[in-house]
């Protein structure tokens, strides 16, 4: 599925519809310049499961933990200098109910779930305007229900 997304709001809004199909387990890769608003979809999800802090790309630390019901684990290997996320964790937290949402999937060195729902964002224009498009990919059967559920949402003109 592919969408045009005009606003940071928009994107929140996108974000709160994935919110309402994930559960324990999911596993959501976002990839995409820095800058196109994978943490902004992040934030969309994490405000819509509830959680009303802080949603900032765990640029230093690599992951942050929203405590919410399921606990979103919040992943961005963009500064991971080795491709070792082994110290982390991320088998474990990958293994536990939580649902992960993970920024630069492709910079670790371990395999991660084949089975995920995509999401590539870029720019529509060559600059740092609002309009984004977002690319949505399903692998494996419960992503594709996910997905479908989805396109439902954006197609009834929920927004
Ligand atoms: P990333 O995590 O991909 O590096 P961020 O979500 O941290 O990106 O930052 C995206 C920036 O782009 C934010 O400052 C946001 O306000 C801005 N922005 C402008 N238009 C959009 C849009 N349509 N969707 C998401 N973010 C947008
Ligand atoms: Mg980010």
């Amino acid at each position: 599925m592919d969408l045009i997304i005009n606003s940071e709001e928009e994107m929140l809004a996108l974000g709160k519809h994935m919110a309402s199909l994930l559960e324990a387990d999911d596993v959501v890769y976002l990839m995409g310049e820095l800058g196109v608003g994978k943490t902004t979809l992040v934030r969309g999800i994490a405000r819509a499961r509830g959680y009303n802090g802080r949603v900032t790309s765990p640029t230093f630390t690599l992951m942050n933990i929203y405590e919410v019901d399921p606990p979103l684990y919040h992943f961005d290997f963009y500064r991971l200098e080795t491709g070792d996320t082994f110290d982390l964790g991320l088998e474990d937290y990958l293994e536990r109910k939580g649902i992960s949402l993970i920024e630069w999937p492709n910079l670790t060195d371990q395999s991660l779930p084949a089975e995920a729902l995509l999401v590539t964002i870029s720019l529509l224009y060559d600059d740092y305007e609002l309009a984004r498009c977002v690319q949505i990919t399903a692998r494996g059967a419960k992503y594709e229900k996910k997905l479908e559920g989805l396109m439902q949402f954006v197609h009834s003109g929920h927004r």
